[in-house]
């Protein structure tokens, strides 16, 4: 599979979404239907809730596909 890669950001944070490392376990669009949701396109919607809120849900992602960062930490560096 291709090393694909997309981000979606909400000004705060970007959301980084690995598909390959995907494992399916559904935790995500379960957890937060509101954002995630693999029917869209596309699939993320970063407006769906707060910043907090998509943090705590992508550190649930047990394979490592979903990941963020803080775009102040990079404006920063
Ligand atoms: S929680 Fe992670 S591993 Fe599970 S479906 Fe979502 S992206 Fe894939």
């Amino acid at each position: 599979m291709k090393d694909i890669t997309t981000r979606y950001t909400n000004g705060e944070i970007t959301v980084v979404w690995k598909p390959a490392l995907c494992t399916h376990s559904r935790r995500c669009f379960t957890g937060l239907p509101d954002v995630f949701d693999p029917r869209k396109r596309p699939w993320v919607t970063v407006a769906g809730a707060t910043t907090e809120r998509i943090v705590e849900q992508i550190h649930q992602c047990p394979s490592g596909a979903l990941s963020y960062f803080r775009n102040d930490a990079v404006t920063a560096e």
